[in-house]
């Protein structure tokens, strides 16, 4: 019997780590769906198709089917990286940059409909940990669990600078905390599938929880 894990919620809640952690206590495959949106931005951006005033969503669209994502396990890093058409893009697409595009991206329906239909078929053979925005909600409504996890924006941006700031990137915390919120806004308010906690998931604040502690509350609901 395979089993899929949905953990949704809001950005740099530290999802991925604990999704991450939990995947490779219960050997599950883990997939980490914020990357799958990052990458198409990515490929938009290098396109030109999205500036800070302008996005030529019609272009996008026509691409898509020439965008080919998937993931590959890397011993370095100890868990699958992002490939797009065949280039590992795992680094490129954690900068801010992509970060302050990606919500406007992930908001086009068409770019949500085809990874929707891939991350369904990732899940398919395998137990399955899957991190994002919909996973309880769009791409697994069936899923026999699901984790919502929250945090006050300001912890959140905290950490995330702090990531930043250790892989030598220049970035300050206002324009983190900005990011932060301007994407919590832009997710739940997109119209096509937005952040909401699905009503039978379990919902985790952790804003005074230590990865630890976020990993320890998951594997006990996990077991139970
Ligand atoms: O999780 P991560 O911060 O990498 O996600 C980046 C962005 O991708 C989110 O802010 C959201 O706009 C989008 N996303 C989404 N649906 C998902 C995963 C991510 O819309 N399942």
């Amino acid at each position: 019997h395979k089993i899929t894990i949905a953990i949704d919620g809001f950005s740099s809640t530290g999802k991925s780590t604990v999704a991450k952690q939990l995947a490779k206590e219960l050997s599950y495959v883990y997939v980490d769906t914020g990357a799958m949106y990052r990458a198409i931005t990515l490929y938009a951006m290098r396109k030109g198709f999205i500036t800070k005033d302008s996005f030529d969503t019609d272009s996008l669209i026509k691409d898509l089917p020439n965008l080919n994502l998937k993931f590959a396990f890397e011993a370095a890093r100890g868990f699958a990286a992002i490939y797009l058409n065949d280039e590992n893009i795992e680094d490129e697409v954690r900068t801010l940059e992509v970060s302050q595009y990606v919500s406007r991206v992930a908001a086009v329906s068409e770019v949500r409909a085809k990874l929707v239909s891939q991350q369904q078929l990732m899940g398919l053979e395998k137990g399955v940990v899957m991190d994002g925005r919909d996973i309880g909600t769009v791409v697994f409504p069936n899923a026999e669990l699901k984790i919502f996890m929250t945090a006050t924006a300001e912890e959140r941006a905290k950490r995330r600078f702090k990531e930043m700031k250790q892989k030598g990137q220049e970035v300050s915390y206002d324009e983190v905390l900005k990011n932060v919120e301007e994407r919590d806004h832009l997710d739940t308010t997109r119209e096509d599938s937005p952040l909401v906690k699905a009503e039978d998931a379990i919902e985790i604040d952790n804003s005074s929880l230590s990865l630890d502690e976020q990993f320890n509350t998951l594997l006990n609901i996990s077991n139970e």
